[in-house]
C-alpha cells in the first residue's frame, strides 16, 4: 500500500518538475525582458533577453543581484524607488525608463506588476520592459520632419505674398498702359500694342493659376462669405476678357435666364476666379462663333438659392475620354498636350477646388467640334433686405 503511495507521489512530482521547466524554458525565450525581484529588490531571475542586455553569460547569473550590481547602477535608486512603490501599495506601474544597457543608453516602455503569494500577500515583483529606443528616435525624426516642413510651408507662403505683390501689380500696370495707349495710335503701332496686351495677359493668367495652386489648402485666401453681386462678377470677367475675345472675333455675350438679387451670400473671390478660368478657356479653345455666360438664380428655401452659371463656347469640344481628367492638377486635353494650346493645366483644378469649397460643383456637356458648356452650381443665401425687396416686386 504505502509502496503504491510513494509511486504516485514520484509520480506527481516529476510531472510537476516537467511543467515547472517547460514554463521556465518558456519564459527565458520570451521577447522583451522579463524580470522578477523579492520585497527586498533582489533579483530572483530573468529571461534570456534580460541577462543579454545586462552582459550576464545566463538568466541564473541574475539571482541575488541588486540593481545596484547591474550595468545601470546610475539609475539603481529610482528604479529600487519604483519598484517599491508597487510592491507597497500593490498597484501596477508603468513607465519610460532610460538605462545604460550592454548596446547603450536605452528606452524602455517598463511595466510592473506585484506577486503575490497563495494568502495575497506581497511577496515580489515582476517586470516587463520593451525596448522603445528605435520608435523614440523615429518620433523624435517625424517631429523635426514636420516642424521643418512646416518653417518651409510659412517660408513659401510668405514668398507667394511677396510674388503677388512685386510681380502682379507691374503687370497689371503693363497691361494698363497698353490698354491705354493702344487707343491713342494706329497702325503698326497699335498692333505692336495688341501684342503687349496678349502676351502680357497670357503671362497674368499663367501666374494667377500658379498663384491660386499655392493658394490653395493654405491660410493666405480665406473662405469669408459676404454679400456679393454677381452681375459684378460677371461685368468684371467681361471687361477682363473682353479684348482676348475681340481679338479673335468672337462675341462674348452675357444672358440672365431668371432674375438675380442684387446681392447673394457667398465667397467673392472663388466665384469671380473660377468663372475668369472658364471664360478665359472658352476663349482659348474657340475660333469661330461665340462664348456665352448663362446665369439663374433658383430660389429653394427661404433664403437658400441655388446659383447656376454655365460657360457655353463654339469651340473644339473635349472629348469623353478627357472630360473627367481635365479637372486633375496639371492635366490637360491632347491638343493642349501638342503643344497648339498654351496652358498651365492648373485652371479647371482650381475651378474644382473653389467649387467643393462653396459645396458647389462643376459638370460638364460638349460635343466635338460643336462646343463645350461648363456649369457652375453653387448653393448661395439671400440676405434678409434682399429677401424682401425681392418678395415686394413680386
Ligand atoms: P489649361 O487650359 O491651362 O491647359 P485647364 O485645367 O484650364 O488647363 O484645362 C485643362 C484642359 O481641358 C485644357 O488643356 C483643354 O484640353 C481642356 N479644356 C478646358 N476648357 C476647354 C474648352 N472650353 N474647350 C475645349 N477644351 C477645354
Amino acid at each position: 500500500m504505502r509502496r503504491e503511495n510513494d509511486m504516485v507521489d514520484h509520480k506527481d512530482l516529476a510531472q510537476l518538475q516537467a511543467q515547472v521547466e517547460e514554463l521556465r524554458d518558456i519564459i527565458s525565450i520570451m521577447p522583451g525582458h522579463i524580470y522578477w525581484l523579492d520585497r527586498h529588490n533582489i533579483f530572483r531571475g530573468c529571461n534570456i533577453e534580460q541577462a543579454k542586455s545586462a552582459k550576464l553569460a545566463s538568466p541564473n547569473d541574475i539571482i541575488g543581484k541588486t540593481n545596484y550590481d547591474m550595468l545601470w547602477k546610475e539609475q539603481a535608486a529610482s528604479l529600487d524607488a519604483i519598484n517599491l512603490q508597487v510592491m507597497e501599495t500593490g498597484t501596477p506601474y508603468s513607465c519610460e525608463e532610460i538605462a545604460l544597457m550592454a548596446t547603450g543608453v536605452r528606452t524602455y516602455l517598463s511595466q510592473k506588476v506585484p506577486i503575490k503569494n497563495q494568502k495575497g500577500e506581497i511577496i515580489g515583483l515582476l517586470g516587463i520592459s520593451v525596448d522603445i529606443t528605435d520608435r523614440k528616435l523615429m518620433e523624435q525624426e517625424l517631429r523635426e520632419a514636420k516642424e521643418k516642413a512646416e518653417e518651409a510651408n510659412q517660408v513659401k507662403t510668405e514668398f507667394i505674398r511677396n510674388m503677388e505683390h512685386d510681380i502682379r501689380t507691374p503687370m497689371c500696370g503693363i497691361l494698363g498702359v497698353a490698354t491705354y495707349v493702344k487707343t491713342k495710335v494706329e497702325g503698326q503701332l497699335q498692333e505692336l500694342l495688341s501684342d503687349v496686351e496678349v502676351s502680357s495677359n497670357e503671362l497674368l493668367e499663367y501666374f494667377n493659376n500658379i498663384l491660386e495652386f499655392s493658394q490653395i489648402n493654405s491660410d493666405i485666401a480665406p473662405l469669408i462669405m459676404d454679400s456679393i453681386s454677381i452681375k459684378d462678377i460677371v461685368d468684371s470677367v467681361c471687361r477682363m476678357e473682353l479684348s482676348a475675345a475681340k481679338n479673335k472675333n468672337l462675341e462674348l455675350i452675357v444672358s440672365y435666364a431668371t432674375e438675380i438679387p442684387s446681392l447673394l451670400i457667398s465667397n467673392k473671390f472663388r466665384i469671380h476666379r473660377a468663372l475668369l478660368n472658364l471664360v478665359s478657356n472658352a476663349i482659348k479653345f474657340t475660333d469661330k462663333g461665340y462664348v456665352k455666360m448663362m446665369l439663374r438664380v433658383e430660389l429653394q428655401a427661404e433664403d437658400k438659392a441655388l446659383l447656376s452659371i454655365s460657360v457655353e463656347d463654339t469651340g473644339i469640344g473635349i472629348p469623353v475620354t478627357d472630360r473627367t481628367i481635365i479637372f486633375d492638377k496639371f492635366t490637360r486635353g491632347d491638343l493642349s498636350n501638342r503643344g497648339i494650346y498654351k496652358g498651365t493645366g492648373l485652371g479647371l483644378w482650381i475651378v474644382k477646388q473653389f467649387m467643393t469649397e462653396l459645396g458647389g460643383t462643376v459638370s460638364l456637356t460638349s460635343e466635338i467640334n460643336k462646343g463645350s458648356i461648363f456649369t457652375l452650381s453653387i448653393p448661395v443665401s439671400i440676405p434678409t433686405l434682399e429677401r424682401h425687396s425681392h418678395d415686394n416686386n413680386n
